[in-house]
């Protein structure tokens, strides 16, 4: 079915082709025998393969009949692409590469056609020949500009070559101003990198370099809370973290070990942050709620913090919630009723265990931890917890 769609949309370019080649061979007076010529014969040997069921000489005798003028070149590109998306890649190439050698193509085609021929490369996976071809591009003045930078940022990004993709990147955001959201990512790679090496200081320059780039990288916040703490910083730390709360509420459980170690030391009062975190979501992650209601319980006793949780949940079903309210009243019940609750809680339990806790907004991925990069769509920052209803 895909090949007979294939063979399809071939043929309506080619025929779009070659009515376009033979009007300009009228026109520059090429064609005196417009039956019978040299190209009508090459269609007719071509027609004899595709009838004789050899699809691949077809297209052979079909490419070689369409002749390269200034009118026939955006067909010769859609052929060249059409190769490649059936995953013929070598023909596209040597379609793409004929092309780029004929002398008479305008500036504007033979960038075209170079941008197509990097793609290829990049599909057979021959990066350094594609780079070669886009850093041509991006070096002059192209229209195409742009979009080879796109194309050659992912190289370096898939290669983990952060400290390039940096580069590539900070070129690419000054034409595309929403491509911070990603760059700061490459920073955040960087200071992973530097980490590892123990050396903290560039670690927290690749960090700052991230926040510089996208004061909303919430992955950014959350390492550079960390960074500081790790390194003694406890009042730094408890700044970011407070950033943490204007910026990205939701992220908040993520550095909930962190929270508490930062109130244990005097730098915050738990409350007071759970319930700034809580006013800022709409609706609250659970496992903020239930943060808050452990430090009601310390302060007020089981039962506020009991008619707390249940107050969520009434609002924003939790299974989550559930579990914690099975564990506030196991003990309060005769024996009978505690068996029941255990039965009721390993039930619960394995419910939690199935479900997805993150969802990537653009592909509809979900998984059970956070990735800060799509492993489906590889977009970045795409992924987000899931939240009532969705996340019960
Ligand atoms: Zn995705």
């Amino acid at each position: 079915m895909q090949e007979l769609l294939f063979l399809g949309l071939f043929m309506g370019a080619l025929a779009i082709g070659w009515l376009l080649g033979r009007r300009e061979a009228i026109k520059v007076g090429f064609m005196l025998e417009p039956h019978g010529s040299a190209l009508d014969r090459q269609y007719f040997v071509g027609l004899n393969y595709l009838l004789n069921e050899q699809p691949d000489e077809a297209i052979e005798t079909f490419i070689r009949a369409l002749e390269v003028n200034p009118e026939t070149v955006e067909t010769h590109i859609a052929i060249g692409k059409l190769f490649c998306q059936r995953g013929d890649v070598e023909r596209a190439i040597k379609v793409h590469q004929n092309l780029l050698a004929r002398p008479n193509l305008t500036r504007e085609q033979g960038d075209r056609v170079q941008f197509e021929l990097a793609r290829d490369y990049l599909v057979v996976g021959m990066h350094s020949r594609a780079q070669r071809l886009l850093d041509e591009l991006i070096e002059s003045s192209s229209p195409l500009r742009a979009e080879a930078l796109v194309d050659l940022v992912k190289v370096h990004e898939r290669e983990h070559d952060w400290n390039e993709a940096v580069s590539v990147g900070r070129k690419l955001v000054r034409e595309r101003p929403g491509f911070a959201v990603t760059l700061a990512h490459y920073h955040c790679e960087m200071a992973a990198e530097a980490l590892q090496r123990k050396e903290w200081q560039q670690a927290r320059v690749c960090l700052e370099a991230a926040i510089n780039t996208d004061k909303t990288s919430v992955r950014a916040i959350l390492e550079l809370a960390a960074l500081e703490e790790s390194r003694g910083d406890a009042l730094e730390a408890t700044r970011w973290l407070q950033q943490l709360v204007l910026i990205g509420p939701d992220f908040v459980p993520q550095a909930l070990p962190l929270v508490r170690r930062c109130a244990d030391n005097g730098g915050l009062i738990l409350a007071d942050y759970l319930d700034k975190v809580i006013e800022r979501s709409s609706p609250p992650q659970i496992v903020t709620v239930l943060a808050r209601a452990d430090e009601i319980k310390e302060t007020s006793g089981i039962s506020n913090a009991s008619r707390y949780v249940v107050a969520h949940i009434q609002n924003q079903p939790s299974l989550r919630g559930l579990i914690y309210l099975i564990d506030l009243h196991k003990d309060k019940v005769e024996p009978r009723g505690q068996q029941n609750l255990t039965v009721l809680r390993e039930i619960v339990e394995a419910l939690i265990i199935d479900a997805h806790h993150y969802r990537c907004e653009a592909c509809g991925f979900s998984g059970r931890r956070l990735h800060w990069q799509c492993p489906t769509c590889h977009g970045w920052s795409t992924i987000r917890p899931l939240k009532g209803r969705d996340a019960a």
